[in-house]
């Protein structure tokens, strides 16, 4: 009896479950928002690239699709990374380390949380170097480092401009200082780029903190950054428990760093591609697209009196700003 149970558990369940699951939707197709809780059909939701068209709140966008949005035409090359040093500390807390690597590898097309591609956007040649959040929390440790390091001599041989797409719970754990000296390694890989008199763009996504907001993340000469997506050093938690204040509200999210000048722009994400387009445009072709016209000059201010009557009615608020412009105005020579 015990032995029937056990064949009908083990063997004929499954079977008449595989059967029937096949038939069944699966219960991925609708995804609840997290911001206001509407359920979202999963197709509605890739196409709106994983930002809820109820109350534009921006989800987590995969690495793939993310590049596919931003290059023409969705065409890139991912470049092959060198194989990084494995579990340098032979680290291991609940599990190995070399065991969650491989876990993290298997359910994904790369071999670390960061990727490199190329392609053109706008028709110029980019390098863009896009992180991962779902291989180990986008952490940084050696191979992301090693990844930075690539993109930046890509950009720098392609002479084109680089753009950093971070997504990272901070530095990898696991890999103890090693993870740490990715800070600067990369700091040096965004300043070769600039070296180079390259464009270094960075598009700040939720989340970005720890190491990576501490180094390469910050650098960009354009600070992009997704609606409220987290950007911070420590979590606010541990902010608030230290210094025993309540925290400004929005504190960490891209709207207040918008307010408080750490970041230039937050771009909605079916606008980041032209926003992109147009940033690298201004800064590659700087001469105007038009012939330049000279200003006509200033008027005198005897002039500027004489025809102040021709207006019916001097108007009284216009004056102090008018007062303001003369006396901004450099003296005539
Ligand atoms: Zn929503």
């Amino acid at each position: 009896m015990n032995g029937e149970m056990s064949w009908l558990d083990n063997f004929v369940r499954p079977k008449i479950r595989a059967l029937v699951s096949k038939k069944e939707l699966p219960d991925n197709l609708w995804r609840k928002c997290p911001n206001c809780g509407q359920m979202i059909f999963h197709r509605e939701l890739e196409h709106n690239l994983s930002v809820c068209h109820y109350c534009k709140h921006h989800m987590r966008l995969g690495v793939t699709r993310r590049l596919e949005v931003l290059f023409d035409d969705g065409e890139y090359r991912v470049i092959e990374l060198p194989e990084a040093v494995h579990d340098p500390l032979r680290f291991r807390d609940r599990k190995r380390y070399s065991d969650r690597l491989k876990q993290a590898q298997s359910g994904s097309t790369a071999s670390d949380a960061a990727v490199v591609a190329h392609g053109r956007m706008g028709g110029m040649d980019v390098v863009v170097a896009a992180f991962d959040f779902s291989f180990m929390g986008g952490s940084m440790g050696v191979a992301v480092g090693e990844a930075l390091v690539r993109a930046s001599r890509l950009a720098v041989v392609q002479e084109a401009p680089l753009i950093v797409i971070p997504a990272s719970g901070g530095a990898r754990m696991q890999e103890g200082i090693l993870s740490l000296m990715q800070m600067p390694r990369t700091v040096i890989a965004a300043e070769e780029v600039k070296e180079a008199g390259l464009p270094y763009i960075a598009v700040l996504t939720d989340p970005t903190t720890g190491g990576v907001s501490a180094s390469f993340a910050m650098l960009g000469d354009i600070a992009i950054a997704e609606p409220q997506a987290v950007i911070g050093f420590a979590g606010a938690r541990v902010i608030q428990d230290t210094i025993r204040e309540k925290l400004p509200e929005g504190f960490q999210r891209s709207e207040y760093l918008l307010e408080h000048g750490m970041v230039d722009m937050v771009v909605q994400r079916d606008e980041l591609r032209d926003t992109l387009i147009r940033i690298l445009r201004l800064l590659r072709n700087p001469t105007p697209a038009a012939e330049v016209v000279a200003l006509p000059q200033p008027e005198t201010e005897d002039a500027a009196q004489e025809e102040a009557p021709a207006s019916a009615e001097p108007e009284p608020e216009a004056r102090p700003s008018a007062e303001a412009a003369d006396e901004g105005t450099p003296a005539q020579p």
